[in-house]
C-alpha cells in the first residue's frame, strides 16, 4: 500500500505515518517528491487502510495492484533520476553508453573508449566477466580487464558500465565500476538482485531472453526492496520465432514500462538485433520512442573482436548515428550531449 501526505504534511507527521506503519509490521520506503512525500508500505504487514487515513497530513491510502510495489507508478509518480557525477539518467537528456562487448587489450579499450567519447557518449561500457553460450567462447579477462575499462574511462572522464555475474564478483566490480549490470540470463537470479540491493551504486537490469515485462519489473524490485533506489532497465530484445535477426527488440516495452514505472528506460539495439548494419535504425527508433539511453557495442576493429564482432559498430558509424540522434532527440523534448572535450575534476 501506499499512504499519499498531502502537500502540507509536516516531518512530524510524516514520522508518525511510518511508525504506525513499522508497527503493522510493514517495511517502509520513503519517496520524497518535489511537491510531496509518498510512503509505500510493502511486505507482510497487516493494517487497515482507513486508520492511516485518518492520520494528520494523510492525503490518500493507495493499495498498489501490481505485483511490484516500489518500480510502480503508484508508488513513485515522477520519474526516477539517477545520477553519477555530472551525468544524469533518466532527466531531459538521453544518455548514450558505448564502447566494446568484451575488453580484449589496453590498445583496444583506450581506442575505443577515446572513440565513444569524442563522438558524445556519457559512459563507457565492456564486460570483464562474459556470460557466454558455450563454455568454449571467450570469458573474459577478469579483474585486469576491469582496469583497463576504469583507467580509459578516467582518462575521457566517462562514467563506467561493467556486468557483475555472481555475487562472488560483487566486491571487485564494485571497486571499478560505476554501474552495475545484470544480464539477460542473470534477470532472475534472485539471490544475486538481493545482494545488489545492499550496494549503493546504480544496477542496470537486462530483460531476460524471455521475460515478459512483469516479470522484468519484478527483478528491478529485488533489487529496490533491498533499499538500493538507482535501478535502470535495458530493453535488449527478447527471443521470438524470427531468426533474422539474434534477437527482436521490443520497441513497444519503452513506452509500456514508462506508463507502469518510474525507472529509466535504456536500449540496447546492439544485442537486439545481432547486426550491425541494423543498429543504427533500432537506435534511432528507440530515441523516437522514448527511451532514456542506450547503450551500444562498439570496437576499434570489429572484425576482431573476441565477442559480438558482427553487432559492434565501427567508431565511424556510431559517431554518424549520434549526430542523427541529436536531430531526433529535440522533436520529442529531449536532448543529446555534443561534449566532445574531457572534463577534468569529477571524482569518484
Ligand atoms: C553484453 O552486454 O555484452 C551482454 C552479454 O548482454 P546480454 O546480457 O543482454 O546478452
Ligand atoms: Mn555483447
Amino acid at each position: 500500500m501506499v499512504v499519499v501526505m498531502n502537500e502540507r504534511a509536516t516531518e512530524a507527521e510524516i514520522q508518525a505515518v511510518v511508525a504506525q506503519l513499522v508497527e503493522m509490521g510493514f517495511d517502509v520506503h520513503r519517496s520524497t517528491g518535489v511537491n510531496r512525500t509518498v510512503i509505500g508500505a510493502v511486505g507482510n504487514g497487516v493494517g487497515d487502510p482507513q486508520l492511516l487515513e485518518v492520520q494528520g497530513g494523510v492525503q490518500e491510502v493507495l493499495r498498489i495492484t501490481e505485483p511490484y510495489k516500489l518500480a510502480s507508478r503508484t508508488f513513485k509518480p515522477d520519474n526516477s533520476v539517477i545520477t553519477i557525477g555530472d551525468v544524469r539518467i533518466g532527466g531531459d537528456e538521453v544518455v548514450v553508453m558505448a564502447g566494446p562487448c568484451s575488453a580484449e587489450s589496453e590498445e583496444q579499450v583506450e581506442t575505443t573508449a577515446a572513440a565513444v567519447k569524442r563522438a558524445g557518449a556519457k559512459v563507457l561500457r565492456g564486460g570483464a566477466f562474459k556470460p557466454r553460450s558455450s563454455p568454449y567462447s571467450f570469458q573474459g579477462l577478469g579483474e585486469p580487464g576491469l582496469k583497463m575499462l576504469r583507467a580509459a574511462a578516467d582518462r575521457h572522464d566517462l562514467r563506467l558500465i561493467t556486468e557483475v555475474m555472481e555475487i562472488g564478483q560483487i566486491e571487485v566490480v564494485e571497486r571499478y565500476s560505476d554501474i552495475f549490470q545484470v544480464g539477460a540470463r542473470n534477470m532472475q537470479n534472485f539471490s544475486l538482485l538481493r545482494e545488489l540491493g545492499r550496494t549503493r551504486k546504480p544496477v542496470m537490469v537486462k530483460r531476460g531472453i524471455s521475460a515478459t515485462i512483469e516479470e522484468w519489473l519484478l527483478s528491478a524490485e529485488y533489487v529496490l526492496a533491498g533499499g538500493n533506489t538507482d535501478v535502470m532497465l535495458c530493453e535488449r530484445g527478447i527471443r521470438t520465432f524470427e531468426s533474422y535477426t539474434r534477437n527482436t527488440l521490443d520497441i513497444s516495452a519503452i513506452p509500456v514500462v514508462q506508463k507502469l514505472s518510474h525507472l529509466p528506460v535504456i536500449v540496447d539495439p546492439s544485442h537486439g538485433t545481432g547486426r550491425r548494419d541494423k543498429v543504427a535504425a533500432m537506435a534511432r527508433a528507440s530515441v523516437a520512442a522514448g527511451a532514456d539511453g542506450l547503450i551500444i557495442e562498439v570496437h576499434n576493429d570489429p572484425d576482431h573482436a573476441r565477442s559480438d564482432g558482427a553487432q559492434s559498430m565501427f567508431p565511424q558509424q556510431f559517431e554518424r548515428l549520434m549526430a542523427e540522434l541529436r536531430i531526433i532527440a529535440p522533436a520529442i523534448g529531449r536532448s543529446i550531449c555534443v561534449e566532445t572535450v574531457a572534463r577534468r575534476g569529477w571524482s569518484r
